[in-house]
């Protein structure tokens, strides 16, 4: 491919800046150190969490582009930024979940950690004003977010990736607990995993139940934990060889 030109900013997010490039069919995608809870309730910045993020989500899709599973990432240019396929976004989280924990809990009154006999996938609306509520496959369908074929291929990739994450993170004796995930058609109609796959975007649980991942933002305010958390995940996965899983200090 041709080296790009970084153009204008097409879109910020509470994670992500999106900037146009020389060419419609690729954008650059670049990682920042906010990092927010509950919709952007709770805010801060986390020196370097861009950097580890980029480096975590690159190594993560490529992994999952060796399963031949087609990702919007083309290529890690520097250690904030991705060339990434430009999509057309599906307005919808794909969540799965393998074992309870944070909302489901809360609104099923389910024990934090139970094990579901298969995969559970669950839809969401992505709109920040309206928080992003559940959906129903119907739903999803009559507003034409998708359409049903659509829809069907989608919930076949995702649990495909989950099936692959879990492998992935068993290596590292981590616990995939759940995940969301984003799709959306690229210029050939054809659907693609797009966004990020990071500790924003999983629930990480090491062998005693102790949490890799966002959930330490969500639920206390200690800063140089949370930095640890990403530092580690990111070691890990980039830096140790396989099976050799060393906890952050406090844990
Ligand atoms: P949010 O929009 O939730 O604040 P981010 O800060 O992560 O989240 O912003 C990234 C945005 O870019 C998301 O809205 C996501 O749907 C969108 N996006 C991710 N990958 C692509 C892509 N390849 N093409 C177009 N949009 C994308």
């Amino acid at each position: 491919m041709i080296e790009l030109e970084k153009f204008d900013k097409m879109y910020e997010g509470k994670a992500k800046i999106l900037y146009e490039t020389s060419d419609p069919n690729y954008l650059i995608q670049y990682f920042k150190d906010d990092i927010t809870a509950g919709n952007g309730e709770k805010k801060d910045t986390l020196a370097k969490k861009g950097i580890y993020n980029q480096s975590i989500c690159t190594t993560i899709y490529e992994y999952l582009s060796e399963c031949k599973i087609d990702t919007h990432l083309i290529k890690s240019i520097n250690s904030r930024e991705q060339i990434v396929k430009k999509l057309s976004m599906f307005p919808i989280e794909v969540i799965i979940r393998n074992h309870a924990a944070g909302s489901i809990c809360r609104r099923y009154n389910i024990r934090k950690g139970h094990k579901f006999s298969t995969p559970l996938l669950e839809l969401f609306y992505k709109n920040d004003s309206l928080n992003d509520p559940l959906v129903v496959d119907a739903l999803v369908t009559e507003m034409n977010w998708c359409d049903n074929y659509e829809l069907k291929e989608i919930r076949q990739i995702a649990h495909i990736v989950n099936h692959r994450m879990i492998e992935f993170w068993n290596q590292y004796n981590i616990t995939l607990v759940d995940a969301k995930y984003e799709f959306g058609l690229d210029c050939n109609l054809k659907i693609i995993l797009g966004d990020e796959i990071t500790p924003d975007t999983q629930r990480l649980w090491n062998k005693e139940g102790e949490s890799l991942d966002k959930d330490i933002f969500r639920e206390g305010n200690d800063m140089l934990k949370v930095s640890s958390v990403y530092e580690h995940i990111n070691a890990l996965i980039n830096y140790q060889s396989i099976g050799q899983s060393h906890n952050p200090d406090y844990l």
